[in-house]
């Protein structure tokens, strides 16, 4: 449509905000996007001036694959030339990550997607791709994981607030990466062609792999907390509500928060994980805690009570504003959070914990005001 609108009147629209050749070069220069194509008729490869910045070497130099290759980590070399040639023996795509060497003993990691098209017979016409660097991604992996190593040997639950931060900076990087390649998809689909539309689809997929990136950040906090041999034990409901409470509570009173806890008929008890359960407990306490700062009432009521099916439930209750609407559908998913300094995190690795124990987790939102949590656990014999 918009290109018949075109060629009618001859000029581009306001709509199409067409790119040229070389703005849509500047686009990829800007995002740190390097081009190449590979002519498979000789062998010889052009490639975007930008692949100094990014292997290493002038265009000039990256005349065809030999000369690609001597650029690449020498372990790194098989599998980069394997990609290559499946792709140009039987068409498709590549998508591999490799290290390559600068001149100054730099050593960089990039992505490389390819994708070779095969004529009519056995043979490809056309290979080109892309490649960028993830140089810094990878180091935050890296940075991640010895992170973590360390924080095993701390509790889990002072773990999880160094963590917090630590994880809020990690996350920063793939959703800026997400941010700059749906920019780039703008520009490309403002005037669509195959080209652009090749290239806004691989870097929708990078963004796809970024997305899946921040997501792997938050799985890998849910695996810590639920990590190893979970411990499962008959635990008295009155013990867990005490430790926990003594672990959230601290400072509560001095911001006038008044505090009700009942631990159910006596002797009451569930089979659980007690310091995954104490977690629970202490984000969601922390949570109503949080809740009611700014409100004039602040009671909050930690109740236990067994129930027919043969489960505990188990309430915390406040006296805040209540679950905000624009979070309430969303509010177990990692991510979700009205607080500026918030992680989302809490409630979303609360549910997994609880599921995992064979029990349900929801919410309400009383008539009289506020938000309840609630979570039933298997009940246990002594
Ligand atoms: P975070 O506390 O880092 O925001 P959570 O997953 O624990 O992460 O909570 C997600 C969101 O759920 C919060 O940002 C808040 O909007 C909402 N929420 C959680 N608990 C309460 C509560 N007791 N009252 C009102 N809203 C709540």
């Amino acid at each position: 449509m918009q290109r018949l609108e075109r060629t009618r009147s001859g000029r581009r629209t306001e709509a199409q905000h067409g790119l040229s050749a070389r703005e849509l070069r500047e686009t990829l220069d800007e995002v740190g996007i390097c081009t190449w194509s590979l002519d498979p008729a000789n062998g010889r490869v052009a490639i975007s001036e930008n692949c100094h910045a990014i292997l290493g070497v002038s265009a000039r130099r990256l005349t065809d694959h030999d000369a690609f290759q001597a650029v690449v980590h020498p372990e790194d070399r098989a599998g980069r030339a394997a990609a290559v040639r499946g792709a140009l023996e039987h068409g498709g795509r590549y998508n591999i990550e490799y290290r390559v060497c600068q001149a100054d003993g730099a050593i960089r990691w990039v992505r490389s997607h390819g994708r070779a098209e095969l004529g009519r017979g056995t043979r490809p016409t056309r290979f080109r791709g892309i490649v960028y660097c993830i140089d810094a991604h990878r180091r935050a992996e890296a940075r991640l994981q010895r992170l973590q190593a360390d924080l095993i040997h701390v509790s889990r639950l002072s773990a999880m607030g160094e963590m917090a931060s630590a994880l809020a900076h990690e996350l920063n990087q793939p959703l800026g990466a997400i941010s700059n390649y749906t920019t780039a998809c703008d520009h490309f689909l403002s005037e669509p062609g195959n080209e652009q539309i090749e290239a806004a689809r691989s870097a929708l997929a990078a963004a796809a792999r970024q997305a899946q990136r921040a997501g792997g950040i938050i799985r890998r906090l849910r695996d810590f907390v639920t990590r190893g041999e979970t411990d499962r034990r008959s635990e008295s409901v009155a013990g867990l509500l005490e430790d926990a409470c003594d672990l959230a509570l601290v400072g509560s009173r001095a911001q006038g928060v008044e505090t009700r806890i009942d631990p159910g008929p006596p002797g009451i008890r569930v089979l659980a994980d007690r310091v995954q359960i104490q977690q629970v407990l202490v984000n969601l306490i922390r949570n109503a805690c949080e809740a009611m700062r700014d409100s004039a009432c602040r009671n909050l009521a930690i109740v236990a009570a067994a129930q027919d099916d043969g489960s505990v439930c188990i309430s915390v209750s406040d006296t805040g504003p209540g679950v905000a609407e624009a979070v309430a559908e969303s509010l177990f998913l990692p991510f979700v959070t009205t607080k500026s300094t918030g992680m989302g995190v809490g409630l979303s690795v609360s549910r997994s914990i609880v599921q995992a124990h064979g029990g349900t987790f929801r919410v309400d939102s009383p008539a009289t005001g506020g938000a309840t949590f609630h979570f039933t656990l298997p009940a246990a014999e002594d």
